[in-house]
């Protein structure tokens, strides 16, 4: 058997499409991304975001912080943008400096221009299953499941990571959606134990090539989220030997990490509607 790619460029141009047309009859969508420091793998994602956002039609604002920058002075020019109303969305690039409480930086944004969802009240409003501004990845995933009208309802999904940004918000969404989620992390025993039963896999974890072609269930549904740097280039959290046995894969590179992308702006969108009173946000 060879697995059906689920490939994320043809999904996320379409989503970025609707996007400009959303932007074009708002008028103005105001995204504003910090970046503190000069991280090389922060800058190229930020540039990334940026030429998507432009490409959309958003009017978006590349804010560059010395690596010296104290917790105090970000802190400031948070709560300057909150208050900005030509700001619709503020994203703030992790990680930041170590001298940097990123939880307080992230607590201080206004919730509803929390672009990436990342704000306990967004994280809080994900875990009742209300409507909120979620984080970009595991929406990309859901999309990409949609798209293959995979069904989750009573299906048994396993994420691998419990991470805020990917694996918690995904084990929310597929929850939300009746999946039967378990998830998995660096001390959960006997891995494959649990891999075995998914019909739905989710990897976010951080490490080559960890979940193996003897870990996945014939015939089920493997996203790979995983972004690794390695001496091949690179390469996901899935052995691409998976697709033998899998029923649909991601690819990496290709698969989920434009849909973030895309989803990112479909949150910037979002968060103008929730600025113009457009949509209720949940206070
Ligand atoms: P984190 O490092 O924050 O989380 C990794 C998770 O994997 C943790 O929950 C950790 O468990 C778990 N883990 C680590 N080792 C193992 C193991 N051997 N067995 C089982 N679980 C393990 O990473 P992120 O969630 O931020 O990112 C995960 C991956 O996704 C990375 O490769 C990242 O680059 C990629 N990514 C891709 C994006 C995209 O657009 N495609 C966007 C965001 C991330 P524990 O909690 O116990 O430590």
């Amino acid at each position: 058997m060879s697995a059906t790619l689920i490939t994320g460029k043809p999904i996320a141009e379409r989503i970025r499409a609707q996007v400009a047309e959303d932007v074009a009859a708002i008028g103005h969508i105001g995204l504003v991304t910090v970046l503190v420091g000069d991280d090389p793998a922060s800058d190229v994602y930020i540039r990334l975001k940026h030429k998507a956002a432009v490409a959309a039609g958003i009017d978006a604002t590349d804010l560059r912080l010395l690596e010296e920058t104290s917790e105090a002075e970000l802190l400031a020019k948070v709560e300057e943008l909150d208050a900005d109303p030509q700001v619709d969305a503020i994203l703030v690039q992790l990680p930041l400096p170590k001298q940097i409480d990123e939880a307080k930086v992230i607590r201080a944004l206004a919730p509803a221009k929390d672009v990436d969802g990342f704000h306990p009240i967004n994280a809080g409003q994900l875990y009742l299953g209300e409507p909120t501004l979620v984080p970009a990845t595991p929406r990309g995933v859901m999309a990409m499941l949609d798209e293959h009208d995979v069904e989750l309802s009573g299906a048994r999904a396993v994420v691998i990571g419990r991470s805020a940004i990917v694996g918690k918000p995904m084990a929310h969404l597929l929850l939300q959606r009746n999946a039967t989620v378990t998830i998995c992390h660096s001390r959960t025993r006997d891995l494959a134990q649990h891999t075995l039963a998914a019909d739905v896999l989710v990897a976010a974890v951080g490490v080559p090539g960890m979940v193996t072609p003897d870990m996945v269930k014939p015939g089920g549904v493997v996203i790979d989220v995983g972004i690794n740097r390695t001496e091949d280039g690179l390469v996901g959290d899935v052995d691409p030997g998976a697709a033998e046995v899998a029923g649909y894969l991601t690819p990496v590179p290709g698969g989920v990490g434009p849909m973030t992308i895309a989803c990112l702006l479909e949150n910037a969108v979002r968060c103008s509607r929730y600025r113009r009173g457009e949509l209720a946000f949940p206070l």
